[in-house]
Order: structure tokens, then sequence, then C-alpha cells
């Protein structure tokens, strides 16, 4: 599948967010989106007003980009939370939060979502004592997740394990940062969504 290859800073210029997809840059005085705040591009400071279907577009983009995520496989995720009862928008979202990548993300075992799944991809990640090597695996209520012991002691985990000291879990995550250990105590609702996003926009978009 073709993956993004171009810098991530321009997505986030291009969608007027931080999507935080460089780890520590993101919260540095280095962030792109702080320093250039407008589209990227020639043309980036002149773009007119967008139309409603150009806003629902943006929206839509900046779910997916935050979540690292193509297309096909976005839609997927539409299509499985529109079947779930409720609103097919907040169903999205938590769904896509408790994708193995993002919760390896929000427990800080990795600085970006990408880090976190290339951390999945290779096997470093453990769910209930099992490796599982695939990102969009969804975790479940009393899940625990690891980091797979043997890997512990590598450098780029020590990195993590330091940093972990000042980092905070989001509240539907139990974390034991000595142990690099979390268990799932509920499941994410929608004020657990660590952006700012118009999911509606998004339910309107696909509505067409
Ligand atoms: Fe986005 Fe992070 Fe780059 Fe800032 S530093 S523009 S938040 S990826």
């Amino acid at each position: 599948m073709a993956r993004y290859s171009d810098s991530v800073c321009r997505l986030c210029r291009r969608e007027g967010t931080k999507l935080f997809l460089k780890g520590t840059r993101c919260v540095s005085d280095k962030c792109a989106v702080d320093r250039r705040a407008y589209p990227p591009g020639l043309h980036g400071k002149a773009r007119g007003k967008l139309t409603d279907y150009g806003i629902q577009l943006r929206e839509k983009q900046k779910i997916k980009r935050f979540y690292h995520m193509m297309e096909d496989q976005f839609r997927i995720f539409f299509e499985r939370a529109s079947k779930k009862k409720g609103n097919a928008g907040e169903n999205l979202l938590t769904l896509l939060e408790r994708r193995l990548d993002a919760v390896t993300h929000r427990l800080g075992f990795a600085r970006s979502q990408a880090e976190a799944r290339q951390s999945v991809l290779h096997g470093h990640i453990l769910v209930n004592g099992r490796a599982v090597n695939i990102p969009s695996y969804i975790v479940r209520e009393s899940d625990v997740i690891e980091v797979r012991p043997k890997d512990k002691e590598k450098e780029f985990i020590q990195e993590r394990t330091e940093a972990l000291a000042r980092h905070t879990a989001p509240s539907w995550l139990s974390l034991d940062p000595g142990q690099l250990k979390a268990q799932v105590m509920r499941l994410p609702s929608r004020e657990d969504i660590p952006f700012e996003v118009k999911e509606q926009l998004v339910v309107e978009l696909y509505s067409k």
C-alpha cells in the first residue's frame, strides 16, 4: 500500500492544526504550525474560502492523518462504526482510539503514532501476554498491553522508560511506567479523544 512520504509537518499545516505526528518536536518551538500558520505551497497564504464539501473533506483528512491511516482502511472503520448503535461519528472516533498503535502511542511506549505502528509491526507490543503485530487491532476492556519483556533493555525502550516518568496516560488506561505495562480499565468515550475535531462532518461527507 502506498504511504505518504513527504514532510508530515505539511499535513498539519494543510489541516491548520497540530496533528502531533513528530513526537517531541510537536511540543517544541520548532513546530511548523506555530512557525508558519498557513497552508503549504506557493499559494498557501492566498487560498480562498472553503465550500461546505471542502470543510467536510478537510475534517475527514484531519482524522485520517491523526490516526495515520490510508483512505480504504479509514472507510472500513467508518462502515464498522456506522453499524454500531449510537452516533456514527462518535463510534468512529472511539473505535480509532482503541487501535493498538494509538494505544501504544497514548501510553507513551512510542513518541508518535508512526513509531507506535512500527513497534507493533515489529512485535514489540504484547496484548494479554501474546505478541500482536496488527496496528489496527482493537483493544478491549481488561486487555493488558505491555512492551515485550526481552525488549526492555533495548536502547530505544530505555529512552521511553525515562520519558514515561513525565508522561500522563489517558484515564481509561491504567499505566505502570516502571513495568512498561498497562490495562484497559474502560472503553474510551468521546471526551477521551485527544484532539479537536468535528466528526459529524465526516458522517455528512460519507452520507452523500
Ligand atoms: Fe505537526 Fe508535529 Fe510537525 Fe508541529 S512538529 S507541524 S504538530 S508534525
